[in-house]
């Protein structure tokens, strides 16, 4: 068993574009400043994408101008092309995250281009990025199941992650976009793409959509995977995939893996605070559970 998982704080991104409203920029600054304070070392901070289609993602330019750099922490802008790619690396992103979907139809509705298109542009910008001296990861989304084509044949995925790993990616994410998945899909997609790539860094991302989030997340922890995305308060979802809803909640994540003896580096209480203070900013309550049951023991009869 893995003793140290590492996480990754997309609630900035995959957390907020699916908000109706959009958060002012000065609350989101605020809300990259908690989540470093509370420990998080590696944050998606923003996507560099079309502000019409994500208008949430507008400021993305002024979000990384208003972050102080901080050496210990990893700021990862979002890109799907290499004109968000030549934005992100202009506003001084620390790290490059690429998305491209393993399922053509979704690539084709959430990028306007095909798989194969996506891979090659993955190519360029890896290139780009080592020259430029900054690290950058692939995510290929919809591993799991896709809303328009239904399961992905594992050997696609294989397949496609072969590809992209020519990239030398910092790792490659495999996820579940739309929340379909479930643990025993975790641990054969896993073992089969570490089987491939067994020199490649693997990373979890996964939705909670049909409420196996967290059991994917012990699943791909078990199938010996150290890095897993989460967002605050399991905010979130996908402006382009139908009903997708939030992420795994990293409270969520963080109280289950340090419960089982798996270090997280993040402080618990600071994180709850975190998705306790993020419910007022937004308005409602956030899908995680740990902000409404409080740590066990409780602060009162510990
Ligand atoms: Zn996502």
């Amino acid at each position: 068993m893995l003793q140290r998982v590492e996480i990754v704080e997309v609630g900035p991104r995959d957390g907020l574009q699916n908000e109706p409203d959009v958060m002012p920029t000065a609350v989101k600054v605020e809300f990259i400043g908690r989540l470093v304070s509370a420990g998080l070392r590696r944050i998606e901070v923003a996507s560099f994408v079309h502000p019409k289609k994500v208008p949430q993602m507008a400021d993305a330019e002024q979000v990384l101008a208003a972050l102080p750099r901080r050496d210990h922490v990893c700021q990862i802008g979002l890109v799907l092309n290499r004109k968000g790619f030549d934005r992100a690396l202009a506003a001084g992103c620390d790290e490059i995250g690429m998305a491209l979907a393993t399922s053509d139809t979704f690539n084709q509705r959430n990028q306007g281009t095909g798989t194969d298109a996506s891979i090659a542009a993955w190519l360029d910008i890896a290139a780009a990025a080592r020259l430029a001296g900054v690290s950058a990861q692939i995510t290929l989304s919809t591993c799991f199941g896709c809303p328009f084509e239904g399961d992905m044949a594992v050997e696609r995925v294989v397949e496609i992650a072969k590809r992209v790993a020519e990239g030398r990616p910092r790792e490659i994410a495999l996820a579940d976009t739309i929340g379909a998945g479930a643990p025993g899909q975790v641990a054969e997609i896993v073992g089969r793409v570490r089987e491939a790539l067994p020199d490649v860094m693997l990373r979890c991302h996964f939705h909670n959509t049909r409420n196996t989030g967290i059991a994917n997340a012990w699943a791909a922890v078990q199938a010996g995977v150290g890095i897993l995305d989460a967002s605050a308060g399991g905010i979130g979802g996908c402006p382009f995939a139908p009903a997708a809803t939030g992420n795994i909640p990293t409270e969520d994540l963080v109280y289950m893996l340090q419960r089982s003896g798996i270090q997280t580096g993040v402080d618990l209480q600071a994180l709850i605070d975190t998705a306790r203070w993020l419910q007022e900013q937004l308005g409602r309550t956030v899908p995680g559970m740990l902000s409404k049951a409080d740590l066990f023991p409780t602060r009162r009869s510990s």
